[in-house]
């Protein structure tokens, strides 16, 4: 599991993932921890979405360790607070989606010192702010996601929290594995993974003999 801590000695300093000034190492840094949390499997997969692809995430395996999840966002926290700091950026929040959204918000928000909450879905499958969690008007957000894949999940959170008075001014995520799609705000992704996903009838893995995987599932 900590096979990369383990490499570095029992007790390696975190900063070891975040070498700043070195976009392309911080990227490859976020990977190995997602590799060897098992957040990131390689293969051949059958998605919620019933597409085919040949990468997996499961960020949540990732996350369940505090201080992985803190060496992950590190890269970004610095860079974001160098941009408010600069006057570049303003956020007063973090808010991110449920479920993948919660801890990358509150994480960020430790480091950045900021309160973080979270949108999630009411009865009616409507993203909504629930538990007591309030806007002021003219707030800035910071909106984070664990992966943007198509953007729908945090396209819903901004139009939610914009209805609601606030001014949503940079997005976050750990893994951006978008194959199009343009974002419109300052965009700080932790790491860039190039997926590839397929129509299931179209899919090249499938036309290798390759068996698909269901995430999540124990059978294969
Ligand atoms: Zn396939």
């Amino acid at each position: 599991m900590y096979e990369v801590f383990a490499a570095l000695g029992a007790q390696p300093p975190l900063d070891i993932y975040y070498t700043p000034k070195h976009g392309s190492q911080i990227m490859e840094n976020v990977l190995a921890l997602l590799r060897d949390s098992g957040a990131m499997l390689e293969g051949h997969f059958l998605l919620s979405s019933g597409r085919h692809s040949d990468r997996y995430f499961q960020c949540a395996k990732l996350l369940q360790y505090p201080d992985m999840a803190a060496a992950a966002l590190a890269g970004i926290a610095e860079k974001i607070g160098q941009d408010i700091r600069s006057g570049d950026l303003e956020v007063d929040a973090v808010v991110g989606p449920a479920m993948g959204g919660i801890i990358v918000a509150y994480e960020l928000g430790r480091q950045l010192g900021l309160p973080a909450f979270f949108a999630e879905r009411d009865d009616t499958g409507a993203m909504a702010l629930r538990r007591g969690f309030e806007l002021k008007p003219g707030q800035k957000i910071l909106l984070v996601e664990d992966v943007i894949t198509t953007g729908k999940s945090y396209g819903e959170c901004a139009f939610l929290l914009e209805g609601l008075g606030a001014k949503v001014t940079a997005l976050a995520c750990l893994v951006d594995r978008r194959q199009a799609g343009e974002i419109t705000w300052p965009f700080y992704p932790a790491c860039k993974v190039e997926a590839t996903n397929w129509d299931a009838g179209d899919c090249e893995l499938c036309k290798k003999g390759i068996p698909a995987v269901k995430p999540g599932s124990r059978k294969i």
